[in-house]
């Protein structure tokens, strides 16, 4: 009997191993042609997409896809992004160690991952509860410690704080929240896909420098609309 739940352990441990090797290789080749070679150069933003275990982050029906080039479904009618679209984000976010982070739209959680293994804390809040509990277990068990989830609506931004370096909205609304505006740091940067929803977006990028904000227009993206809260 101790025979057999020797060997039981030690196959599962084998198979569980083989499967975190798998999903290292779906991933490092996702980063290799998907993200590296449509132009994402920032190291460091290479180096989270290549350590984040997206399949984590996915409904399990749906892990043998995580690393696909398309996003999915998450539930409640929600979406993960594409992963080039996080990198791309990210990227334009510049994030390094020392700053700090707002996201609006917390879905899976895996965006503010990617975030969190570069930035020094971030702050991620989102509308629908049971993505919020959901993302927040994920993260606990995944042992990112600088995430902090809140539920709510994510418009006015995190009630009582301000100078986020980095503010990623991923939904999208025909402009971009003031109270966001007003949130971002000296120097911050704000990326937002920008127009009407259920349609195709513009990814625009805020940039904040001696009060003064001046806007960048992107690519044409297609995100899930900001709703707003009761
Ligand atoms: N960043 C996510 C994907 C986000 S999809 C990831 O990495 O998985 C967009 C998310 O925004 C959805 O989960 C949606 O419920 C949420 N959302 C929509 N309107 C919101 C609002 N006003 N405040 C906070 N979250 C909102």
């Amino acid at each position: 009997m101790r025979l057999m739940v020797l060997i039981t352990l030690i196959l599962s441990g084998a198979l569980s191993h083989y499967q975190n090797d798998r999903f290292k290789e779906l991933r490092d080749i996702m980063v290799e042609s998907q993200i590296i070679s449509r132009g994402i150069t920032d190291s460091r933003t290479i180096e989270a997409m290549r350590k984040v275990p997206r399949h984590l982050f996915v409904p399990p029906g749906l892990r043998s896809e995580a690393y696909a080039d398309y996003p999915l479904s998450i539930g409640h009618g929600q979406t993960i992004s594409q992963p080039f679209i996080v990198a791309y984000m990210t990227e334009l976010s510049e994030p390094s160690p020392g700053k700090k982070a707002l996201e609006i739209g917390t879905g899976s959680g895996y965006q503010a991952a990617v975030l969190a293994e570069i930035a020094d804390s971030v702050f991620t809040i989102e509308l629908v509860p049971e993505l919020t509990k959901e993302a927040e277990t994920r993260l606990r068990a995944l042992g990112y410690d600088n995430i902090v989830v809140r539920e709510g609506d994510g418009y006015n931004g995190w009630p009582g704080k301000r100078d986020f370096d980095i503010i990623l909205v991923t939904a999208a609304a025909p402009q971009v929240p003031p109270p966001l505006i007003e949130q971002l740091a000296e120097g911050g940067r704000l990326v937002m896909p920008v127009g009407e929803p259920d349609s195709v977006q513009q990814l625009i990028l805020l940039t904040k420098r001696k009060g003064k904000v001046s806007e960048r227009r992107l690519e044409a993206v297609r995100f899930v609309p900001l709703r707003r809260g009761k």
